[in-house]
């Protein structure tokens, strides 16, 4: 088919009044960066949906794998224009039509007319329109609650448009509407998923790793790469700050009792994540906790290692089941990276018995015995960022990566 537009539909983003058209303009931003490499599009946008004009009609399918994962959208649609001769409306319907069909299909039109002077109302268009597409193209039966195919016929000033595919978008609200927040990301299953979950509502994300060689190896390093990796394959790049946290770690196992290092490590963590969250202008800290999944969340805990800053700690999986959080991670493809097999800092020194209701005034007295403002500084001054890509870790991009190491 010659489909030479896309009509995309926003959903959520055209109920937020004055704000609308930073809403707009974003998702149009985002969208163009997201067809980077491909010919050159227009975009057409208006109040409630707009239209990306294709040129290359050859890059139709492409075009539409790219908007699929981009937030903000609600329902997307390949269109056909035409003319507003009648015979032309028909044969491109059933040259469309025909191209969706396999076997027997359900099927209804639904035409609107929006030019009032075209000759045929609506009821009109839909009997015409309908009995034509059904004796020339095989094995449809009309049902009108719920077609397979619903052919929607649209009668406008400037022509008609033609479509018959409604594919779901992302939802959510388009990344840059929504500020920006460094997401604490371990190599594990969750915090991934609530990166996500804060790009899906409109956030940028800047994400932070906390890594202790030799205890933690290479590999360890590239597995978060992957995971922020994929991450941009939603908001196009994230810059990955990784942290040297050996000798914190170290400190923390020498002067702090075993059932409360978890409590200090974290509280460690989070002050020096606020900090980097400062020098980026960052409103937030986001981290994969979810309430009772491990000794360190419980409520009591959270109090405990929250008291080191004021700053807004956001936990989109608080209230999620360990199930529901996977079944996420397999949709984002952040699952199977997530469960390659090697060592976190935190598993690495984890106690066997943590403390599930650490009381603050008891880490703060142990906390006290070292000097860990200066290893903190010591440690923010030895950071290494790296911008990461969807393509940062391709297999024919393997030497820029070795580089980066
Ligand atoms: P995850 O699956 O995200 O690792 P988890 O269930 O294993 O989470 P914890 O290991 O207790 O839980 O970590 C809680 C949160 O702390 C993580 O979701 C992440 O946001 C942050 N975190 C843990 N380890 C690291 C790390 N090495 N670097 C950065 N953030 C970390
Ligand atoms: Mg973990």
């Amino acid at each position: 088919m010659n489909f030479d537009r896309i009509l995309i539909r926003y959903g959520e983003i055209s109920t937020k009044g004055k704000n609308r058209n930073k809403f707009i303009n974003q998702l149009k931003r985002n969208i163009l960066d997201s067809l980077t490499g491909l010919s050159p599009v227009r975009i057409d946008a208006g109040r409630d949906r707009m239209h990306v004009l294709i040129d290359n009609t050859a890059e139709v399918d492409q075009i539409l794998t790219r908007i699929e994962p981009i937030f903000g959208i609600q329902s997307f649609s390949p269109v056909v224009k035409t003319t507003k001769d009648l015979d032309m409306m028909k044969s491109e319907a059933v040259a469309l039509v025909s191209s969706l069909v396999r076997g027997e299909t359900t099927f209804k039109v639904s035409a609107r007319r929006a030019d009032k002077s075209f000759p045929l109302d609506t009821n009109e268009l839909n009997q015409e329109m309908g009995s034509h597409v059904l004796r020339n193209v095989e094995g449809l039966l009309v049902e009108m609650k719920k077609p397979e195919i619903e052919l929607v016929v649209e009668v406008r000033e400037e022509g008609v448009y033609l479509s018959a595919q409604r594919i779901q978008g992302a939802g959510g609200m388009p990344i840059g509407t929504g500020n920006k927040a460094s997401l604490m990301l371990s190599g594990g299953l969750d915090s991934p998923v609530a990166g996500f979950q804060m790009l899906k509502r409109g956030v940028e994300i800047e994400a932070i790793h906390f890594h202790s060689p030799p205890f933690t190896s290479d590999q360890s390093k590239e597995k978060v790469m992957k995971l922020a990796s994929q991450l941009a394959s939603y908001s196009g790049m994230v810059k990955l700050h990784i942290v040297p946290f050996t000798a914190i770690q170290q400190a923390i196992g020498q002067q702090v009792p075993e059932n409360y290092t978890m409590t200090s490590t974290r509280r460690m963590m989070l002050r020096i994540a606020d900090m980097i969250r400062e020098k980026t202008d960052s409103l937030a800290i986001v981290t994969g906790e979810s309430l009772g999944q491990v000794a360190s969340q419980t409520l009591e805990s959270m109090q405990a290692i929250n008291a080191v800053t004021a700053t807004p700690i956001l936990r989109p999986l608080i209230a999620m089941d360990k199930t529901e959080i996977i079944d996420i991670a397999k949709n984002i493809k952040t699952h199977d990276i997530s469960i390659l097999p090697f060592e976190d800092c935190c598993t690495i020194f984890t106690p066997a018995a943590p403390k599930t209701k650490p009381k603050l005034e008891k880490v703060l007295f142990y906390e006290s015995f070292v000097d860990f403002e200066a290893m903190i500084l010591d440690a923010a001054a030895n950071i290494e960022v790296h911008n990461i890509t969807p393509h940062t870790l391709d297999l024919d991009e393997k030497e820029a990566f070795s580089e980066l190491l």
